[in-house]
């Protein structure tokens, strides 16, 4: 059980989206053949792009700087900051997430975070818009295959009164064409290469961050351990941290989703919580929530005990 005295942004004081869509059983065009056709394009243009130039370490380097920069714009902001309001940026940072973030071609901020609130308050279940119990395909990737049919739109009212996030959601399409294709084809037209840039990173990266935080969706609600709750599916893992940008620590996050970190240990890999503490140093983000130590611990204690007393009804039939 969730100690009483820890109020999580989901349960109170946080607007979760008012949003009543389903899934209908008709393929969304559009999504399916991004979805599809990147990777191929990435693979053949790459391709292309080594076969004329041989390895170019600056086009490489630019792509996992975007790699990065905008994987870590959907953890650290889209998640983080707006999903859980877990810590306070400044309108720059904020800024800088939007813009990077609708690089990732992974809907506005506004969709996104809504989508995601709902994950959380209905986990595993019929309403949760990515249900690993539908499959690993399904909650990596089918889910955006499909339509979805709003019935009632009622966007949560914290992200709607959000200028910036309104503004991102407003010119979402051109920002993402802009952010995500013609920045690093023009970045990398300045490296000795236009194709380079689109190619790396843009395309391959898209590709690379689609895949990385679908992850999070869909491993992390397979591979690891449930130390904090087994009352989801949403699970620890190293491994998994690695390939999501910190967010491998998915059972922690799932019963304390308002802290900053995912994983709590200085020596686990989260690479999203190292960004945000080094931007409060510089005052870009303050209010860092983080669980009490004896929350947590009470929390683990507790999953101990529970997996000891269905050992030990399991030993004695
Ligand atoms: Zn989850
Ligand atoms: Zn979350």
């Amino acid at each position: 059980m969730k100690p009483e005295s820890f109020e999580t942004n989901l349960e109170v004081g946080m607007d979760i989206a008012h949003v009543t869509q389903k899934k209908v059983a008709k393929l969304d065009w559009v999504n399916t053949i991004f979805l599809t056709s990147t990777p191929i394009a990435a693979i053949a243009l790459s391709w292309l792009f080594f076969k004329n130039n041989g390895l170019v370490w600056s086009q490489v380097a630019l792509a996992v700087i975007f790699y990065f920069v905008t994987g870590m714009s959907i953890t650290g902001g889209y998640h983080r900051l707006l999903s859980h309001r877990a810590y306070k940026a400044n309108n720059f940072v904020k800024l800088v997430y939007l813009l990077f973030g609708a690089a990732t071609f992974q809907n506005s901020a506004l969709k996104w975070c809504s989508d995601h609130r709902i994950h959380h308050n209905h986990v595993d279940g019929e309403k949760d818009p990515y249900n690993i119990n539908k499959g690993f395909w399904y909650a990596h990737i089918g889910w955006i295959f499909y339509q979805e049919k709003i019935v009632d739109q009622k966007f949560p009212k914290d992200l709607t009164n959000d200028k910036l996030v309104m503004w991102q959601h407003k010119y979402y399409w051109i920002l993402c064409v802009v952010m995500g294709f013609g920045l690093p084809t023009l970045i990398g037209y300045f490296l000795g290469s236009a194709l380079g840039g689109f190619a790396l990173a843009g395309l391959a990266r898209v590709v690379f961050v689609h895949h990385c935080t679908f992850f999070i969706n869909s491993l992390c609600h397979i591979v690891g351990t449930r130390p904090y709750t087994d009352t989801n599916t949403a699970r620890d893992s190293a491994v998994m941290a690695v390939f999501s940008y910190g967010e491998g620590y998915h059972n922690y996050h799932h019963y304390f989703p308002t802290d900053y970190r995912n994983g709590i240990r200085w020596f686990h890999f989260d690479p999203t919580k190292w960004l945000i503490k080094t931007l409060s140093y510089v005052g870009f983000t303050n209010d860092l929530k983080m669980v009490p130590e004896k929350l947590i611990n009470q929390a683990k204690l507790e999953m101990r005990l529970k997996n000891c007393t269905s050992n030990f009804t399991a030993l004695g039939k």
